[in-house]
């Protein structure tokens, strides 16, 4: 069991923009960052990052969340490593409910 403030400090830890920037193009528009949406098929970028809210969401197909949610949607693993993404060791459950 992973404790609550530990995952917190991974959260804060973790630059939404270079998590999802391994997998997505992204391109700075203004203060947030868009690119094409890992969860459905399209050709005009709808998904749109956030960084200063370390979140994503996709006008498109609704997807939405934080870093987590992002490895429970676009990996689809029970346990995400954010080492390799983030400064922070840990690997986290993925039980989170996706928020809509
Ligand atoms: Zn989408």
């Amino acid at each position: 069991m992973i404790p609550p403030e530990t995952i917190q400090q991974v959260a804060e830890a973790t630059d939404i923009v270079k998590l999802i920037g391994r997998d997505v193009a992204l391109k700075k528009t203004g203060a947030t960052y868009t690119g094409l949406c890992f969860s459905h098929p399209e050709k005009t970028p709808s998904l749109v990052v956030t960084p200063a809210r370390q979140r994503f969401k996709c006008f498109g197909c609704g997807v939405t969340g934080d870093a987590f949610d992002y490895g429970c949607l676009a990996w689809g693993l029970p346990f995400v490593d954010i080492r390799s993404t983030a400064s922070t060791d840990g690997a986290l459950g993925c039980t989170r409910p996706i928020r809509a």
